[in-house]
């Protein structure tokens, strides 16, 4: 090997670990300015949004904003949710490792991931198959085996699977799909949208305890419709 050779190699890789390096600085900072600033503390949820490359689940033209302070495009209408939502849907179910969980409507991602860094299994259901294939093959390249995905109409959860002690809903519905409660284990915790698409909706969170359901109302956020498949 002659040394320009070299030089060249170590230039690239130089370039490679210095924008490495700059993803993980931003990263960092977004999880002060808008994740722990802002109150959230579990300690789980603070290293997974540390860790996870939010800029690898942003379209190509997005990848500057990846770690901005709100939602991003994702394609077919669809959007990856703002970081402090993200943080926050994941701090209120209360991730721990042994633990299993559900999440309707993938769309990038990224909710997956944040969660799988923490808990044994995430089942994600996504309708939009062009997504679904994508975060598949996002969640194969970066290694997240504990994440299993198929596309669908997640109204009816994964029975299969059930029960799970941990189920997360990102998309708004006007009603909470009543065999997501069903599929909820017991001291499980549901976090859904609800409300009218296209309205602000109220997060709500859904606690099992001796098979009685305990709701809590917890903050307004506005999210992409939970749809329905025709058939
Ligand atoms: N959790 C995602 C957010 C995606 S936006 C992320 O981290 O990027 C919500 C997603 O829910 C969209 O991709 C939408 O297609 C999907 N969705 C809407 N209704 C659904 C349903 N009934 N079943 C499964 N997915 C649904």
């Amino acid at each position: 090997m002659n040394f320009d050779i070299i030089i060249l190699s170590l230039t690239i890789l130089g370039n490679n670990f210095l924008q490495v390096d700059k993803y993980h600085a931003e990263r960092i900072n977004m999880v002060k300015s808008q994740i722990t600033d802002r109150g959230i503390s579990n300690t789980a949820t603070i290293n997974a949004m540390r860790k996870v490359p939010r800029h690898l689940f942003v379209p190509m033209e997005y990848v500057n904003d990846a770690y901005g302070d709100y939602p991003l495009p994702i394609g077919f209408g669809q959007t990856i949710s703002q970081p402090y939502i993200v943080a926050y849907m994941t701090e209120v179910v209360k991730p721990t490792e042994k633990k299993k969980a559900l999440e309707i409507g993938t769309g990038s991602g990224y909710q997956a991931a944040v969660l799988a860094e923490i808990v044994d299994t995430v089942f994600t259901i996504e309708i939009i198959p062009e997504l679904a294939n994508e975060s598949a093959a996002r969640f194969k390249q970066l290694g997240y085996n504990n994440i299993i995905g198929k596309s669908g109409d997640g109204y009816n959860g994964w029975p299969g699977h059930s029960p799970f002690d941990i189920i997360i809903v990102t998309a708004a519905a006007n009603a909470i799909p009543k065999p997501l409660i069903d599929q909820l284990a017991e001291n499980g915790r549901l976090v859904i949208p609800v409300g009218e698409p296209g309205a602000i909706q109220e997060l709500m969170l859904l606690v099992k305890k001796n098979g009685k359901i305990e709701t809590n109302r917890l903050t307004f956020v506005r999210f992409v419709p939970f749809k329905r498949s025709k058939s």
